[in-house]
């Protein structure tokens, strides 16, 4: 393996290890900001599967003989920051659990990124149980993004529709956007 792809693999392994250590505390704030009980239970199971993706990171960072440590993820803490902005802006209910899910799925649209390149690289190099370790927590990023899709098209955005229209005491033009 020729020696500056596998230091940037390192670099990117380290970037994902800070990421997903960053979401290991905003997914308990995330949780307790969360109204709606199956948005609350998807980021409570989430913080679990977050917690085994950080040790398969370090399984990573082992088989491609780096440190796990040694970046800070600018991407996350800039999307962290977003999800915590957006919480403070709304009131607790609905809409907020909208705005939840939408910095949520910004997340895992980021992880799925980072974990489909990495995946990519390590199959490139020949490390085939660090590429499936990486296609693992591929597969959990998208199903937790599917997951919070359905929990928002099934639950939170009727309710959000609800909520407002409850509060919003004007009568809707005629042919203006429901
Ligand atoms: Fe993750
Ligand atoms: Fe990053
Ligand atoms: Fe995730």
């Amino acid at each position: 393996m020729a020696e500056d792809f596998k230091s940037l693999m390192g670099e990117l392994i380290q970037d994902a290890y800070s990421a997903e250590t960053q979401l290991i505390e905003a997914l308990p704030e995330m949780a307790d900001a969360a109204t709606t009980p199956a948005l609350k239970q998807a980021f409570q199971e989430h913080l679990q599967v977050t917690q085994r993706q950080v040790e398969r990171l370090e399984r990573v960072a082992e088989m491609v003989g780096c440190d796990p440590d040694g970046e800070d993820c600018e991407a996350m803490e800039g999307l962290v920051a977003e999800a915590e902005e957006i919480v403070d802006e709304h009131e607790e209910g609905p809409v907020r659990d909208a705005a939840l899910i939408s910095a949520a799925q910004k997340v895992e649209h980021y992880e799925i990124a980072t974990y489909g390149t990495l995946a990519a690289m390590a199959k490139a190099c020949g490390l085939q149980d660090a590429a499936e370790l990486l296609a693992q927590s591929l597969r959990e990023e998208k199903d937790t993004d599917e997951l919070l899709t359905e929990v928002a098209e099934q639950q939170v955005n009727p309710a959000a529709l609800r909520a407002t229209a409850a509060n919003d005491p004007t009568p809707r033009k005629k042919g203006s956007a429901a």
